[in-house]
């Protein structure tokens, strides 16, 4: 039986590469430091940074690019970001309480958290970093924490709820922009005499250039009637949420999602752990639904993304990157998973082979699912087997094939590292090394727990910036 597992090949660079061919450095840090270990790289940071840098330089806007750090816990790429000049968007006390001991500028950091404890505006308002703010009783407690601090607090206001195509884009976060437009030039600076306006904000869930750059366009034109008031906004930032693309090939993209939903109709074998339709839904005999997964292949990634929303043309004509450069708005963006292209990757160490209860071939690594787990239904990215020489006993397969799924350490049935049923061209043995290529972006680090007592993973960072031969440090 050797059913179709449709591939899909990630783009891998060339230091994780070459870091997984340092055979005697990783077996090292497993020794060390047991599995799963979560790798990371700066050189890509950089490369990231810089194409941004360069499509806001093209259109000449001024800027400032903020790492959004709750997309991977390291302190590292906070200083990297702070070495190199560009701001850090923190969502959390000790990530900005982090930020500033690690000596990154104020004025290059920005409070976005959810949840603004009196604990946290303090440190903000005490460092005059700006916040923004996204309720009236923030506005209450930002100002009285000001007064009392002798401060101006600068902020920033967060506008949601735009239309786009006729429909009101929900959100959970922000002001309704006619709402904030109000608050500004009745309130702010008025009633809330502590506050100083700075500029305007917003992050939208999802990933449609479009809505983006109607957003945009929405709230320069807010910036317009601030101005009617003589209310000058100095920035405008959009946030993150742009895109990575993970796989190197379209077709295999397509093709996955025509053999899943060909798999759910019970019209060829599961091509996922339970038959998992990952979003789409059997009824009535027909597909329904979308699979709920990040869009991994995508013809927009970056500055692609970023250069889309910029040539955006409002009802006006005007494209948001002229309107902007009319107007001397700072243009900032605050992207986490996208600055993160190619900067991580988690590597496990094989425990065991079994067959299940089904007669399934089950690889069991040395992790759990919450050390590779996003809110998408799936990874969908291929990982990379590193077989080692050392003899030991072959499993053998169930009736010739030789496809399975990674499962991990959790007293779980769901605890399946991927979903997808994978092909092996020899099955690993124990001791054998799987990596995860390209899971700095929220996967190793968004949802990890200790449950169990188990350790979180250890993460290292290169220290040579060599691709050929990256060097790992803990971090
Ligand atoms: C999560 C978040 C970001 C980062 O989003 P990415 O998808 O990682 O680019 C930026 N800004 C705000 C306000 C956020 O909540």
């Amino acid at each position: 039986m050797n059913e179709f597992l449709p591939p899909l090949t990630p783009i891998i660079s060339n230091w994780m590469k070459n870091a997984l061919a340092d055979r005697a450095q990783i077996k090292t840090l497993f020794e060390t430091y047991g599995s799963p270990l979560n790798l990371h790289h700066l050189v890509p940071f950089n490369h990231n940074y810089e194409a941004y840098a360069s499509v806001l330089n093209k259109h000449n806007l001024r800027h400032l690019i903020l790492f959004a750090r709750k997309a991977n816990k390291l302190p590292t790429f906070a200083s990297e970001a702070s070495r190199l000049g560009f701001g850090v968007d923190t969502a959390s006390y000790r990530e900005l309480e982090q930020c500033l001991q690690l000596g990154c500028a104020p004025e290059h950091l920005v409070l976005t958290a959810a949840i603004k404890t009196q604990r946290v505006v303090e440190l903000a308002v005490a460092n005059e970093v700006l916040i923004v703010v996204d309720n009236e009783d923030e506005c209450v407690l930002i100002n009285q924490v000001a007064e009392s601090l002798g401060k101006k607090a600068q902020v920033g206001i967060r506008v949601s709820g735009f239309e786009v195509n006729g429909r009101v884009l929900y959100s959970r976060f922000g002001f309704p922009i006619k709402k904030a437009r109000d608050l500004i030039i009745t309130q702010i600076g008025k009633t809330f005499k502590h506050l100083k306006y700075i500029g305007l904000h917003f992050h939208l869930n999802g990933y449609s250039r479009q809505e983006r750059g109607a957003a945009l366009h929405a709230t320069i034109q807010c910036a317009d009637d601030l101005y009617q008031h003589r209310i000058r906004t100095h920035f405008i930032d959009i946030g993150g949420g742009l895109l990575i693309n993970y796989l190197a090939h379209e077709t295999q993209w397509h093709t996955f999602h025509q053999e899943l939903r060909q798999a759910v109709q019970g019209n060829r074998p599961p091509i996922t752990f339970n038959n998992n339709g990952l979003g789409y839904q059997l009824i009535d005999g027909k597909i329904h639904g979308e699979a709920n997964v990040y869009p991994y292949y995508n013809e927009t990634p970056k500055a692609q993304f970023l250069e889309e929303v910029l040539i955006y043309k409002g009802e006006n004509g005007l494209t948001n990157a002229q309107m902007l450069r009319e107007r001397d708005i700072q243009l900032r963006l605050e992207p986490g998973r996208s600055l993160l292209d190619q900067t991580g990757m988690t590597v496990a160490q094989v425990v065991f082979r079994k067959h299940d209860s089904r007669g399934d071939l089950l690889i069991g690594l040395d992790m759990n699912r919450s050390q590779l787990f996003s809110s998408s239904a799936d990874f969908l990215l291929d990982p990379l087997i590193v077989y080692q020489n050392a003899p030991s006993p072959a499993l053998p397969p169930a009736e010739g094939a030789e496809a399975g799924y990674f499962v991990g350490a959790f007293c779980l049935e769901q605890d399946v590292i991927l979903k997808r049923k994978l092909p092996f061209k020899r099955i690993p043995q124990i001791g054998d090394w799987v990596a995860f290529v390209n899971t700095a972006g929220y996967m190793m680090h968004f949802y990890e727990t200790q449950a169990h007592l188990f350790d979180l993973a250890t993460n290292f960072v290169d220290t040579t910036y060599s691709e050929t031969s990256p060097t790992f440090e803990q971090n």
